[in-house]
């Protein structure tokens, strides 16, 4: 799995545009940076929040348009890309227990790599983000992936269900956040599906801590 299908189609499209090429560059040097994960991680979190902020403040229709609602968990049973950077924030939350997740759970959808046709042959139930809670809620909401923050829908809800295979949506386009997602995506020195990437993390924790022993 490379840059997510849409953040690659926004950058293809604009990637000449003066505006875009001074914002790769400014996300870059500042990627190259900050030495931590988690601050590299929240950097990009950040820079898409407020390009999405911008993004309704020039359009306040937009907001009315959109069809996403608080516990409306559709998305929240698809293949969510994360970034290397973006798996060690997540996993760090799990093993500080600032977050409990089902590890078998975990384990089963990470079972399915980065491979779409695996993970969509898992029952939707079992495909149920590991984060997201009995409530319907997302319990890293601060810290969850850049993917999920510009997951907006203007079709019907029900579009977004992926019960029974995919159906075909409208999604709200968000190209300059895409190109901030694409940038640190391409900067990143690995990048896959959360399951796969955040329990890959998990374990590789485990081999160090019995390799010290
Ligand atoms: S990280 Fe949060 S928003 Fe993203 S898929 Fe999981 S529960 Fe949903």
């Amino acid at each position: 799995m490379n840059i997510p299908q849409i953040a690659y189609q926004s950058y293809r499209e604009l990637k000449t545009d003066p505006r875009v090429v001074k914002l790769v560059r400014y996300l870059i040097i500042n990627l190259r940076k900050i030495k931590s994960s988690v601050g590299r991680a929240r950097f990009i979190h950040e820079e898409v929040d407020k390009t999405l902020e911008k993004l309704f403040a020039r359009n306040p229709f937009l907001k009315d348009t959109i069809s996403c609602k608080k516990s409306c968990t559709y998305c929240c049973h698809t293949q969510v890309s994360v970034t290397a950077d973006e798996a060690e924030l997540l996993s760090q939350k799990i093993k500080n227990g600032e977050v409990q997740v089902d590890r078998s759970k975990l384990y089963l959808q990470a079972k399915a790599k980065n491979d779409y046709k695996y993970w969509m042959d898992i029952p939707y139930e079992q495909r149920k983000c590991i984060f997201l809670s009995e409530k319907g809620e997302c319990s890293v909401y601060k810290d969850r992936p850049s993917v999920c923050r510009t997951n907006y829908s203007l079709s019907a809800a029900e579009k977004c269900d992926t019960s029974n295979g995919g159906q075909s949506k409208r999604l709200l386009r968000t190209e300059l956040a895409d190109v901030i997602i694409a940038s640190a995506f391409s900067e990143s020195s690995d990048n896959g599906a959360l399951p796969y990437m955040v329990d890959s993390n998990l374990k590789g924790d485990v081999l160090l801590f019995s390799t010290k022993k």
